[in-house]
């Protein structure tokens, strides 16, 4: 409810209320007026009457009533008169036909005039039926109970009697009305009040409205105001008009004070705000652009974690996921999935020889060709319906995998891995070169060889490292058997980093001759494993297996130990054997073999010339500059011999061979046994002979175990071979014998003939 309508409310119930209140007083005066009126009327009425003692103290009735008529008609209230003698008579009543009033007092006391209401009880039942009585006692200075006295000789008491003398109540005047005569008199006067005080009313009304219109118009104007501020609705410089000097105005002015303060709170909020939105503006674009930074971030983390930077293939990890996938739904539509893992041994060497870039283009190359080889076997491996279904992935260094998938039958991927066995060793232009890669392909399927992306790319392994290890000329498929293999493998490597070197392992040597002069020139150093359990293995089946364990530097360092410690051993028997050649790991070289050379040589206090040492070709072309000073320290600082070993398998640089401090040449088996059946072979073993006498380095020729061989060897004008056609690979002192037996002589002897 508005507050100038409660005001309005308020004030109508409040002179409402008065407005009655004043009517009751006034009516309630009014009537009290009316009634002193009424007895001062019967006093002033009575008093002027002096024949009233007379008349009452002889009891004259007709004259008492004439008179008590004329009285009542004097009164202006209707009222009953009857007059009493002091002992209690009633005189006479008017009007006769109503009950006289009962006299009020009967004494013989002097009273002047005795006023008083008498409420009977049986009037006292309602108001307008009560009772008003007045009695005035008539007084006379005649005794009333002298009943000497005649209407003749009265007057004469009366003169006779004193002025001052006593006075005796002769009789009583008993007048009575009703209050309900009063009110019928007070009705006009009552009516005229009552219209008096509704028009006080209704002006005092009249005020109210516009008293609470003045007060509550800028009352409510302010509290709209304060409203709109509540709300923020404020419209720019509002004010409150100030038309008034009172409290009103006050307030507005207070107010007008107050919205002032909220125009430059609200103004100074604006301006924060505007700043906070360009302070918040370019926060927010900050935080896109590192929004952005964030997602490029991940999307690189993703591209790093799932894809190979070189190619953009797939890696392995990815790969693997989406094998997964692959094999369920294979087995949801009962069809094959075949993973092809290729691995390229040129590509390391590639890598090492001729740096990294272009080992990169090659491996780009192969990708290419990769996928140029499954699209054109799309037809033969899947059905056309498969859709793109072809994966390929970089899974290591140089190592692909191919992911074949919704095939129907096992062939496919063996169709597929034979195209691309040719497909990657068709020869590669590298550096404006061509040359042809070493490949090795294994084939697992699922859900034959596996049914988890784990178990099927292990099988793929397996196969993939029979392929590496048997070098082989086409994809190799997982078998079971292979499988058995790849646990002994793993069997045998764990075996090894458990073994006890001097109990397990022994050298064998086998000798070096010179078949021009007859001399042991040397004797190669050449490892067996005399396994606890599984017997005599042979190097190449735990060399491979310590390089990839790391186990060979120790395994190195032993054979270093025990060759040096057998020659001091032939030295100080006096057997005669001008060196003896250990192989040395590429991975071996490192500084501390370089100090162990050095502290063994110290040691045992040798010839330094007495120790050769084997390095493979692929050593000379990795690292330059480090090799070239490890070599040149262990050959010129400390005079041990070096030999490049299997000489013709690798890259045959012959400008590496000129560079470095070497002194043999030892031309590999291959070439041996490849003379017999092409004559390319025989005329590479010849020009790699011819160049190493070039170059000034002794050549030894190894794997030579017939008389043909041996014959050819030394037409191309090497003499020294290491072969079976003389001796075998022997223990230490199957080594003296030969040395001191020379029985080898018969067989040169015989050959030469
Ligand atoms: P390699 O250094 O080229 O050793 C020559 C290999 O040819 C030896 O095989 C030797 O027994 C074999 N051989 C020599 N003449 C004939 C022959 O007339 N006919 C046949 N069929 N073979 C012949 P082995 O002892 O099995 O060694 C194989 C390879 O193992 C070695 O090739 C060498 O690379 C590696 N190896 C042997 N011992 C060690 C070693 O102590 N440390 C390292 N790092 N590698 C070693
Ligand atoms: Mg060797
Ligand atoms: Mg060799």
């Amino acid at each position: 409810m508005r507050l100038s309508t409660r005001f309005s409310l308020l004030s109508i119930v409040t002179v409402a209320l008065s407005g009655c209140v004043m009517c009751g007083a006034l009516l309630l005066q009014e009537y009290k007026t009316r009634q002193v009126l009424w007895q001062a009327e019967i006093e002033t009425a009575l008093t002027t009457n002096s024949a009233w003692a007379r008349t009452i103290h002889f009891r004259d009735e007709s004259s008492v009533q004439r008179d008590l008529a004329q009285f009542a008609k004097q009164l202006s209230v209707n009222s009953t008169a009857a007059a009493y003698h002091v002992d209690g008579e009633l005189i006479a009543s008017v009007p006769t036909s109503e009950q006289p009033p009962r006299p009020a007092r009967m004494s013989s006391e002097r009273v002047d005039v005795i006023s008083q209401f008498k409420q009977p009880a049986a009037e006292q039942e309602s108001f307008s039926r009560a009772r008003l009585v007045v009695s005035v006692p008539i007084l006379s200075p005649i005794n009333p109970i002298d009943y000497s006295l005649t209407p003749q000789n009265y007057r004469d008491a009366l003169f006779a009697a004193s002025s001052t003398g006593p006075r005796f109540v002769v009789g009583y005047i008993e007048v009575a009305t009703s209050r309900q005569e009063f009110l019928n008199v007070m009705a006009d006067t009552a009516v005229f009040t009552v219209l008096l005080v509704v028009a006080g009313l209704v002006i005092v009304l009249f005020l109210v409205r516009v008293l609470s219109r003045s007060i509550g118009k800028p009352l409510e104007h302010m509290a709209e105001v304060a409203h709109r501020i509540s709300i923020g609705e404020l419209p720019q410089n509002t004010r409150l008009p100030v038309k008034r000097n009172d409290e009103i105005g006050e307030i507005a002015n207070v107010l007008n004070g107050v919205l002032e303060g909220v125009h430059k709170l609200k103004a100074r909020i604006d301006v924060d705000r505007a700043l906070l939105s360009i302070k918040v503006d370019s926060a927010s674009k900050k935080l896109s652009a590192a929004e952005e930074q964030v997602s490029q971030a991940q999307r690189q983390i993703k591209r790093v974690a799932y894809y190979d930077a070189v190619t953009g293939l797939p890696n392995r990890r990815l790969m693997l996921e989406q094998l997964g996938m692959l094999i369920q739904i294979a087995a949801r539509e009962k069809r094959y999935i075949g993973v092809i893992l290729i691995d390229s041994e040129g590509l390391r060497r590639i890598n090492e020889t001729r740096g990294r870039e272009v080992g990169d283009t090659v491996l780009r190359e192969l990708a290419e060709r990769i996928k140029t080889t499954l699209r054109d076997s799309d037809v033969i491996s899947r059905e056309e319906s498969a859709g793109d279904s072809r994966d390929l992935a970089r899974v290591g260094n140089d190592e692909f995998c191919v992911l074949l998938h919704g095939l129907e039958k096992p062939d496919a991927a063996n169709l597929v891995s034979q195209r691309l066995y040719y497909a990657l060793t068709d020869p590669i232009k590298v550096d404006g070169r061509q040359m042809r890669l070493d490949v090795h392909i294994g084939v697992a399927l699922a859900p034959n060889h596996g049914k988890e992306p784990n178990a099927l790319m292990r099988a793929a392994d397996v196969a993939m490292s029979v392929a590496r290890r048997d070098n082989a000329q086409k994809p190799v498929f997982y078998e079971k058997a292979l499988d058995v293999e790849g646990s002994e493998r793993f069997e045998l490597s764990v075996d090894l980093q458990n073994a006890d070197f001097d109990r397990e392992m022994t050298l064998l040597y086998q000798p070096q001759i010179d078949t021009a002069t007859g001399d042991i020139i040397g004797a190669e150093a050449l490892i067996r494993w005399n396994h606890p359990t599984k017997g005599m293995i042979p190097p190449f089946k735990f060399i491979p297996l310590a390089e990839e364990s790391g186990h060979i530097i120790a395994l190195g360092n032993w054979v270093l130990r025990r060759a040096c410690i057998d020659i001091a051993m032939l030295r100080d028997k006096g057997i005669q054997l001008p060196k003896v050649s250990i192989n040395v790991s590429a991975l071996q070289l490192t500084q501390a073999f370089l100090e162990s050379v050095s502290d063994t040589l110290s040691h045992l206090d040798l010839d330094p010339g007495c120790l050769e040492l084997e390095l493979t070709e692929s050593l000379l072309v990795q690292n330059f500059n480090t090799v070239m000073e490890q070599l040149t320290y262990l050959h010129d600082t400390l005079g041990v011999r070096l030999s490049i070993d299997d000489f013709g398998t690798g890259y045959s640089s012959l400008a590496y061979l000129s560079r470095f401090p070497l002194d043999e040449l030892k031309v590999d088996r291959s070439f041996v046994l490849g003379m017999e059946q092409s004559d390319n072979f025989a005329k590479i073993t010849a020009a790699i002979i011819a160049m190493a006498r070039q170059l000034k380095l002794d050549i030894v020729v190894e794997g030579v175990d017939s008389p043909q061989q041996y014959r050819t060897i030394r037409e191309y004008g090497a003499s020294v071979i290491q072969g079976y056609l003389f001796s075998r690979p022997l223990p230490l002192e199957d080594l003296e014998t030969f040395i001191a037996e020379k029985t080898y002589l018969n067989t040169i002897a015989e050959l030469d003939i």
